[in-house]
């Protein structure tokens, strides 16, 4: 069986290639089984779809929604979710303009100390995709001010840079709620990242999972093995599936397609909780 990987980006998020080049990545990548994942959009998966059709790849539609836990930020898979659900569908636009309001701003503040402009930060960012530090870091790299996306981020776009400023957008429950009631099974997008894994605790949890959530992304680069302990005891407490996954974004980050995946037992309960 040829390897899964359940967590990728577009250019309607932060990737930086077209749905159909990320198709067409996935299956040189050798992948049996890829999922789509822009953040707080479905834009890409009609046209990744297309262009996996008879090639004998498997697109698994998804979403990594923008979740916020006290002053962290928490991303929530969704997988198979209903793209027309209509709470969805409002929450999605509502973070993204959020998320569109909020990089302006970080801009017109980065603006007073560097040559960038807003028009800069467009002129990077696909028409209707979800605006954020990513694209801002493309137009500095663009302007010569940063070699490159990394760079940016541990210079002017670190949250103690000087310009970061959070984005708004609703607590896990609430998300978890939202994916599930259009439909689709809620992962925790790498949770033993830097950042909220510390704000978890065995309520948060208990919460999470009597509100439907259904998974734990513990194959991922950004998880720390000194926090994996804990949420791997809360995967066999609470029968969660557990994944792995790439989080590739094209150029945009140094993660390799496949380089972290999902067992197909774990796959095949995935497909097993989207169904009931
Ligand atoms: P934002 O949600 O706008 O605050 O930006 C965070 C996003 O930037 C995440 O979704 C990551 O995919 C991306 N990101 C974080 N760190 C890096 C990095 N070092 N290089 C490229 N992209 C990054
Ligand atoms: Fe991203
Ligand atoms: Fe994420
Ligand atoms: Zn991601």
């Amino acid at each position: 069986m040829r390897p899964i990987d359940l967590h990728t980006h577009s250019s309607h998020s932060d990737g930086t290639q077209t749905p159909a080049e990320l198709v067409a990545a996935a299956m040189e990548a050798g992948l049996g089984t890829v999922a789509i994942t822009d953040h707080d959009s479905t834009a890409g998966w009609t046209e990744a779809i297309a262009a996996a059709e008879g090639t004998g790849l498997t697109v698994v539609p998804g979403i990594e929604l923008s979740t916020q836990l006290d002053y962290a930020s928490v991303h929530m898979l969704g997988y198979y979710v209903d793209p027309a659900d209509p709470a969805l569908v409002a929450e999605m636009a509502r973070i993204r303009a959020e998320r569109f309001g909020r990089a302006e701003s970080m801009v017109g503040r980065i603006g007073r100390d560097y040559p960038l402009t807003w028009d800069d930060v467009l002129a990077q960012t696909t028409p209707g995709a979800t605006v954020g530090r990513p694209h801002i870091a493309d137009a500095l790299v663009a302007k010569g001010i940063v070699p490159d996306r990394t760079a940016a981020f541990q210079t002017v776009l670190h949250w103690r840079g000087g310009y970061y400023q959070p984005h708004k957008a609703p607590p896990p429950v609430t998300g978890v709620e939202l994916i599930v009631g259009a439909g689709g099974v809620p992962v925790i997008a790498h949770p033993g990242a830097r950042g909220p894994s510390s704000l978890f605790d065995d309520a948060k949890i208990r919460e999470l999972v009597a509100a439907g959530l259904g998974g734990l992304e513990l194959e991922h680069r950004d998880n720390a093995p000194e926090r994996l302990p804990r949420w791997r005891a809360w995967a066999d407490e609470h029968d969660l599936v557990v994944t792995g996954s790439s989080d590739y974004h094209g150029a945009g980050k140094p993660n390799r397609l496949g380089e972290h995946t999902t067992q197909p037992a774990q796959f095949r309960r995935l497909l097993q909780r989207a169904r009931r």
